[in-house]
């Protein structure tokens, strides 16, 4: 992503308008959503010159993917990001965070990386609509019955009090046929 702006001379008012297809490198990405790496990306760039530097101004229109933050979904999308800067002939002493030119090179990725990711949406929804997953079974909402819900008994209870009502004494039956069968002394349970 190193563009050569020896074309466009150092006489303060030239301009230069470029076009590239690149590829989108690693890392163009947030938590939830990215470019992710590899894909196609149009790029339109104007360079100006200026007096101390090259004024760079970039479009790009990408892809993104996605994962919907309320129901997960997969989310693809197209942006349109737009950046600019200025990089300098020299170094500034007052200023080490000045982009500079290293001869006629300008080195667009990070100025291209810092947009890319400041466009990335925070919270990709698949839809401003989206309800989201069910908190009981996890169902995605926007898939089922809009009146979608679950009984106040959670199921695993209801099998519960099912099987105890089978056998009302439980654990204590089985421990009084155990004792009568073997010797009196008393079982391993009872010494702790
Ligand atoms: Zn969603
Ligand atoms: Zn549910």
């Amino acid at each position: 992503m190193v563009i050569d702006t020896h074309e466009l001379g150092r006489r303060a008012g030239s301009m230069l308008e470029v076009q590239r297809d690149l590829l989108a490198p690693r890392g163009w990405q947030l938590e939830l959503v990215q470019v992710p790496e590899g894909t196609p990306v149009e790029l339109d760039l104007r360079l100006e010159s200026v007096m101390d530097g090259v004024l760079v101004t970039a479009s790009m229109s990408a892809t993104i993917t996605a994962e919907c933050g309320r129901c997960l979904e997969p989310i693809t999308d197209a942006i349109e990001v737009l950046a600019s800067e200025l990089f300098a002939y020299e170094p500034d002493p007052a200023d080490e965070e000045l982009p500079v030119l290293d001869g006629d090179l300008i080195d667009l990725e990070p100025m291209l990386r810092d947009a890319v990711v400041l466009a990335l949406p925070l919270n990709p929804v698949c839809d401003d609509a989206c309800r989201g997953l069910c908190a009981e079974c996890g169902v995605r909402l926007d898939d089922v019955d809009p009146d979608h819900s679950h009984d106040v008994v959670d199921p695993r209870w209801a099998a519960l009090s099912a099987l105890q009502e089978q056998n009302p004494q439980g654990s204590a039956t089985m421990e009084g046929s155990r004792a009568a069968s073997s010797s009196p002394a008393p079982s391993p349970n009872r010494e702790k």
